[in-house]
């Protein structure tokens, strides 16, 4: 990638080719996208992406760019490179490193006019324009467009956030919200994880949820699965093949509009005798120990009470030591309660929003509504459980004055104790059709002002991207924000 020599100041715009390689415009700024406007990028906006982090292009968009001549966001169609070969660009972004959250999107155009495939692309600009009309009558943000989804290609399930080019390297438009000590890539993927794996194995060679850790830790690259034969800190036990929700961006997934999930879900129930042995064995051996439950990319681990309640039974029956942790969707509340009693003490409820709309929109719960996901705070609050919301946040949306007082709410009830930033993620062009205009949102904090406006309502809310150190000594003396704005 060639290096910036004209924008000094504001990092310059970057492109992709359809092969993949990444160049810097000649003259045109990064632009950022607030989930609602496009802006013009500050040196404050952005942080230096670590070296060895890669670049995404976003295959069917076009980048925007401002324009310092004109003054305007100028969308990309046609990008020549030094070797004189022109092309359609696309839009490059980055996926947050972990401790990281975006604080804006990718500024692109994303219609089905930008379909990689010219075939699709004709089919698509039939609809196109009638589309566009529509979405115009209710669009005033001044935003791109989408087309029509059945035409335009769902890009994968990643968290789209901007960056750009300076004459120092590479830039993105992040913050840190967390301390990253115990999730440096070179804790984890080194070689003697298969040793360990099979050393592990050996001793339980039939147990379901070993088996699983096993591919989850050497195929999917999960920390939390590989801190399982590591035997140390926070450890993943898959036990969830089904859920009650259908989240639009569920990770473990694959969702209707046919877009790629990067983890499969785990395709059988494990009886609690297995569950119980695997969170026994790491809580009784690790330093630090933490066990949970629905890390990430299973199912709804309450979905199947029994299993779980006498899981946790007979791992405490075992052992009394460590934190028994249940990542949940909130949509069983008495089950987390049975869970207490037998000694899990730590509660992360997942969820994107407080307004009931938007998280029945993007739930699409089954057999459970929005209230009961509230009764789960109150009934982790009576059971003197850790309460963690897992917040999955989408500038534009989750920065809203309305959704600080929420979260007011149930801090001031005292059934929340700690704010966990995760970046949701979806395809943008999809997700900012799916949310209600920009007239419904009141006003917008930006994501770094939403995190200052709660840490000021409530010194004591912690922050974070993790799980906390629940089980060290001296986790009471942490920071409530350990991260940097
Ligand atoms: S609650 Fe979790 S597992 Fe269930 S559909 Fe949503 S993201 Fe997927
Ligand atoms: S978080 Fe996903 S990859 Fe990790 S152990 Fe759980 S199911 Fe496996």
């Amino acid at each position: 990638m060639a290096k910036n020599k004209k924008n000094q100041e504001r990092p310059g715009l970057l492109v992709a080719a359809p092969d993949g390689a990444v160049y810097e415009h000649p003259t045109l700024e990064m632009a950022l996208d607030n989930g609602v406007d496009l802006l013009r990028v500050t040196p404050r906006d952005v942080i230096a992406l670590p070296d060895d982090w890669d670049l995404m292009a976003m295959p069917g968009t076009r980048p925007i760019g401002y324009d310092r001549v004109t003054g305007k966001f100028e969308t990309l169609t046609s990008f020549t490179n030094d070797a004189g070969h022109t092309f359609e660009p696309w839009a490059v972004a980055c996926h947050p490193p972990p401790g990281y959250v975006r604080a804006f999107h990718a500024a692109a155009l994303y219609t089905d006019a930008t379909h990689p495939d010219a075939k699709m692309r004709e089919l698509a600009e039939q609809a196109i324009e009638k589309k566009k009309r529509d979405a115009e009558k209710s669009n005033k943000r001044g935003l791109p467009l989408v087309g029509n989804d059945e035409a335009r290609p769902g890009l994968p399930l990643w968290a789209y956030t901007a960056v750009g080019a300076t004459a120092k390297g590479t830039v993105a438009a992040l913050f840190l919200a967390d301390e990253t000590s115990r999730w440096s890539p070179d804790l984890f993927y080194k070689p003697d994880l298969n040793e360990r794996i099979n050393k592990r194995l050996s001793e339980d060679p039939t147990n379901q949820v070993l088996l699983q850790l096993s591919e989850c830790a050497r195929d999917y690259l999960c920390c939390c699965a590989s801190n399982v034969f590591y035997e140390r800190w926070e450890g993943a036990v898959p036990i969830a093949p089904a859920c009650t929700a259908a989240c639009l961006g569920c990770l473990s997934k694959e969702p209707a509009f046919n877009t790629p999930t990067p983890q499969k879900r785990l395709k059988f129930q494990p009886t609690s005798d297995e569950i119980g042995r695997v969170i026994a064995s790491h809580l009784e051996r690790s330093p630090e120990p933490m066990m949970s439950f629905g890390q990430g990319c299973e199912g709804e681990p309450t979905m199947n009470g029994p299993v779980i309640i006498d899981a946790v039974l007979q791992a405490r029956a075992r052992t009394q030591r460590g934190i028994i942790n249940i990542n949940t969707n909130g949509s069983r509340p008495e089950t987390i309660r049975e869970c207490a009693k037998a000694g899990a003490s730590a509660l992360r409820i997942s969820i994107n929003t407080f307004d009931r709309d938007v998280y029945t929109m993007y739930y699409r719960p089954a057999d459970y509504d929005y209230d009961d996901v509230i009764r789960s705070f109150y009934v982790g609050k009576e059971m003197g459980m850790h309460i963690s919301i897992n917040l999955l946040i989408w500038p534009g949306w989750t920065d809203q004055m309305a959704e600080v007082d929420r979260i007011s709410k149930l801090v001031d009830d005292g059934a929340l104790h700690m704010v966990q930033l995760r970046n949701l993620c979806m395809d943008p062009g999809y997700f900012r059709q799916a949310l209600p205009p920009r007239e419904k949102r009141g006003i917008l904090l930006g994501m770094k002002g939403f995190v200052a406006e709660l840490h000021r309502r409530h010194p004591k809310l912690r922050f974070g991207t993790f799980n906390p150190r629940l089980a060290a000594a001296w986790w009471p003396e942490v920071p409530a924000f350990a991260g940097q704005l």
